[in-house]
């Protein structure tokens, strides 16, 4: 597929009232938009084979979202999603950690950070985080 083709699996869903409504949210999903878009520019305008995005930023930018969206909207998250494979992976690992704990938190906060990315991510790209 081309770059200019643009389809629905690659297209950045318009993001929920509830987060235009935290001044966090839109701070970091507007920086957010604008490193990525500075990469993808980058990429496409600038020299070949040279990597524009050398400290993964767009992808930082991203976790510390899906972060914050897990950390004080968790409420806000959608349920998990029957079509995606990461999804179900992350319910896999919170039945695994059956006891309370350290381990059995961190699944369950990463689980919550993945769901976040149903949100803001486009479709195509749900499942790498
Ligand atoms: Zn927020
Ligand atoms: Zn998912």
């Amino acid at each position: 597929m081309s770059a200019d083709e643009i389809s629905p699996e690659h297209e950045w869903p318009l993001p929920p009232a509830w987060m235009w409504e935290c001044d966090r949210c839109t701070d970091l999903y507007r920086t957010m938009r604008r490193v990525l878009d500075e990469v993808a520019e980058a990429r496409l305008t600038g020299e070949r084979g040279i990597d524009w995005d050398p400290f993964d930023s767009s992808v930082t930018r991203q976790m510390v979202l899906g972060e914050h969206m897990a950390a004080e909207h968790v409420t806000h998250l959608p349920d998990w999603s029957s079509s995606c494979d990461t999804c179900t992976y992350h319910q896999e690992r919170i039945a695994r950690a059956k006891e309370p704990g350290p381990r059995a938190d961190t699944a369950v906060r990463q689980g919550d950070e993945h769901r976040a990315r149903h949100v803001y991510a486009p479709p195509s790209s749900v499942g790498f985080l």
